[in-house]
């Protein structure tokens, strides 16, 4: 017994103080993109046509984070000339159509105000889809239960039934296979009720983009509330976008 306490006591407190403070992140992490207006078209039609997921909009300047990979490609093919992906991590949006960017992005809060932080702003029970993802968004939301992010801390908690839940967090391309039980998830979860759009896949179709196994964009099917860009988005992305949108 004091061999533990005399443990926990060396040890600390190992959880982050994000928001009050934002965590470094590891220095090869792509976050937020910012383009190079200035670019060359030559440059741009490189990048575009090096692209994997046609993610860029040539004549726009724009990248759509709903598709983009964060692969880096485009940065690598043109040295950092149109695109360079920076450190931040405060990259979700209320609306689909936001995510295709330059680098600004509007604030989350804004919209979020009048719909749901008075609803869920002290206790917001989510309840997790996995319809069809790889693993690594689900395992990247899963390590927001962990003492360094501690996610129950804000009143938030995932829980195992629909029925307890204030939103579905929808993971992974929506293959048809699970795109029945995903509806059923959704109608089960009573009223009001918010859905997430985590990770590429969940948003467009991620690198499953044209096959017709998955749904491509789960607000084809869904309202969705809020995306959460990334593949996956880091548990930081995830833990900004709750924060901001609910509390
Ligand atoms: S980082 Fe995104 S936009 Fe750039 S090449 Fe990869 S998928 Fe395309
Ligand atoms: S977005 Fe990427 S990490 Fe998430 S389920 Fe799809 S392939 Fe996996």
């Amino acid at each position: 017994m004091l061999n533990t306490l005399k443990n926990r006591f060396e040890q600390g407190c190992k959880t982050n103080n994000y928001p009050k403070e934002k965590p470094a992140v590891f220095e090869r992490y792509r976050g937020k993109p910012e383009i190079n207006k200035d670019a060359s078209l030559e440059i741009i039609e490189m990048c575009a046509n090096a692209c994997p997921q046609d993610a860029i909009d040539k004549d726009l300047k724009k990248i759509d984070m709903g598709r983009c990979l964060f692969c880096g490609t485009c940065e690598r093919v043109s040295n950092g000339k149109f695109v360079t992906f920076t450190g931040d991590f405060e990259i979700s949006t209320s609306q689909r159509a936001d995510l295709l960017t330059d680098g600004d992005l509007p604030a989350l809060a804004e919209h979020s105000k009048q719909h749901f932080k008075k609803l869920f702003g002290r206790s917001l029970q989510l309840r997790q889809v996995s319809a069809a993802g790889c693993n690594s968004c689900e395992a990247d939301l899963n390590v927001l239960a962990t003492p360094f992010f501690d996610l129950a801390r804000f009143g938030i908690n995932f829980v195992a039934s629909p029925r307890h839940s204030d939103a579905i967090v929808v993971t992974g391309p929506v293959s048809r296979n699970m795109k029945t039980a995903l509806l059923q998830t959704y109608e089960a979860t009573p009223d009001p009720k918010a859905v997430i759009a985590v990770g590429s896949c969940t948003i467009s179709g991620g690198p499953f983009l044209g096959s017709p196994e998955i749904t491509e964009g789960l607000d084809t099917i869904l309202p969705v509330d809020l995306f959460i860009p990334g593949c996956p988005p880091h548990p930081l992305t995830n833990l900004h976008a709750l924060l901001s949108f609910f509390k």
